[in-house]
């Protein structure tokens, strides 16, 4: 019968928690500060007993269990649900701590004590990332909605900016510790174990997501290579010289990289030893027809690990490759109709909306992703009776593009040519074959038509565009130009996105 190898919970502070010295040692207070004065080190030689116990495990042989934590994965939905609503009650006091929620309360007419259930939760108003940054527009630079001191903040993250102002996440020790067991989770879901060689190819500049792969490989027990992007080159040399057997990495970069090696004579399913890519910072990860290409290409199994910083990292999949399971003990979630905001029926599409139950700096009430998915009553064959969305994250809502990785909405191109003198008025982003990649569909070019007003020196206008264009979404636009009135107008709900 397959063990589960426990001694991944011996890297945990829960492991070492208080209430265990307290139970132990019930010797008065002042032992107690002795106690805890030396948890750090008691940390640090759990971790090495940790992992002279890994190895012992992986001498011995002994087999993995298929779960990272048994009892929350196949944990019975009755009581899931219990557990959910007891962490709701004290996650909605904690949040109203804060200005920030206290505003929202008050416009709904609803006080904490008036959610006591999940159901309760519809009570209370959406958030959304404009409320966000809003807040810390208003309260810079981290709003009003931080529910602890800046002095128990050990992690600063922020969004790339792209959508507007860039927004900043915190993380206290504990919410780093619950993004790592998160991790950890996820990870183990896919296949990993700790003989696994992890290359981390995901952009580590305030990016949270590079830190979500770090921590949870570590945790895992893994022998990680944090390599950050870039260098393609120096990439396969890290892969074939270390034997990595695992990596993360974007959509695009998966195809780039394997056309890069074909080009240096690499075969990458003969000349490498790599049995997992984990697809993350795009979309595509859960689409069936990217996976399969990547995985023929590559000779892998490809996994998806959906999220967003400020709801970090809510799903995976596993080895069933259903869909995307929520972490389920650590959100509420809900899919709602974008237009009624009203809950969706099984077997349509709607939009995520998150309450996190698990995070204590900047916790988010009914959190609008903006991700649509797919609402299903069906569970997974692997034993999880977490929920599974079908085909992960499906699309975004609204407009929303990304282009090599940035964020960029019409309405926020039309904003930024309103400031250049000589705009007509009108303009359309167009998607065709030189800017959209075609093995993933993703878009890697902002290509713009622009109405410019005849009496206009052209080439002044084109450079104050890209300019406008570059400040606003760090990417430099290619523009074409055309007459005043050639593009059509609309009366409502505008729509600028062409194909050809
Ligand atoms: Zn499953």
């Amino acid at each position: 019968m397959l063990q589960k190898p426990r001694y991944h919970r011996f890297f945990t502070i829960k492991a070492v928690s208080n209430l265990e010295v307290d139970a132990a040692f019930p010797i008065g207070l002042l032992m107690l500060f002795k106690i805890r004065v030396l948890l750090g080190s008691v940390c640090m030689v759990n971790e090495v007993m940790s992992r002279q116990r890994a190895y012992d495990l992986q001498t011995k042989e002994i087999g993995y269990s298929e779960f990272w934590d048994i009892e929350m994965e196949t944990m019975s939905r009755d009581k899931l649900l219990r557990l959910k609503e007891d962490k709701l009650q004290k996650i909605i006091e904690q949040a109203y701590q804060t200005p920030f929620y206290q505003r929202k309360f008050k416009e709904a007419g609803v006080s904490p004590s008036d959610i006591r259930t999940i159901e309760d939760l519809k009570k209370l108003p959406i958030t959304t990332k404009d409320d966000i940054r809003k807040s810390q527009a208003e309260h810079p630079p981290y709003g009003d909605y931080l529910t602890v001191p800046l002095k128990q903040i050990s992690g600063l993250y922020s969004s790339s900016g792209s959508t507007g102002q860039p927004t900043t996440s915190l993380l206290t020790f504990r919410d780093q510790e619950v993004v790592t067991e998160r991790s950890a989770r996820s990870y183990w879901a896919f296949g990993i174990r700790p003989e696994d060689v992890v290359q981390n190819i995901i952009n580590p500049q305030l990016f949270l997501g590079y830190w979500f792969v770090h921590w949870g490989a570590t945790r895992i027990g893994c022998s990680v290579i944090s390599m950050g992007i870039g260098s393609s080159d120096r990439q396969l040399q890290v892969m074939q010289r270390y034997g990595v057997t695992c990596a993360f990495m974007t959509p695009s970069y998966a195809f780039h990289l394997a056309e890069f090696a074909s080009k240096k004579g690499i075969h990458v399913r003969k000349d490498l030893n790599l049995q997992y890519i984990v697809l993350s910072g795009e979309p595509g990860g859960s689409d069936p027809v990217i996976r399969s290409r990547i995985e023929e290409t590559w000779g892998v199994k490809v996994f998806d690990c959906p999220g967003m910083m400020e709801a970090m990292g809510w799903g995976y999949t596993c080895k069933e490759q259903k869909g995307v399971h929520m972490q389920e003990d650590h959100f509420i979630w809900e899919v709602l109709d974008p237009e009624t905001k009203e809950p969706v029926q099984p077997g349509e599409r709607g939009v995520l909306v998150l309450t996190t139950l698990e995070t204590d700096a900047q916790p988010l009430i009914r959190w609008w992703t903006d991700d649509y998915v797919l609402y299903s009553e069906d569970y997974c064959p692997c034993g999880r009776t977490s929920h599974v969305f079908p085909g992960g994250i499906l699309s975004r809502s609204d407009d929303m593009l990304k282009i090599s990785g940035v964020r960029v909405w019409p309405s926020g191109i039309e904003s930024a040519l309103k400031e250049v003198n000589g705009f007509g008025g009108e303009f359309r982003i167009v998607k065709d074959s030189s800017s959209i990649r075609k093995e993933t569909g993703a878009l890697f070019k902002l290509k713009l038509q622009v109405e410019c007003r005849s009496e206009t020196d052209a080439v002044d206008f084109i450079k104050n565009v890209k300019d406008k264009i570059k400040a606003k979404f760090n990417i430099t636009p290619e523009v074409e130009l055309v007459a005043v009135n050639s593009l059509d107008r609309f009366e409502f709900k505008a729509k600028r996105i062409i194909t050809k």
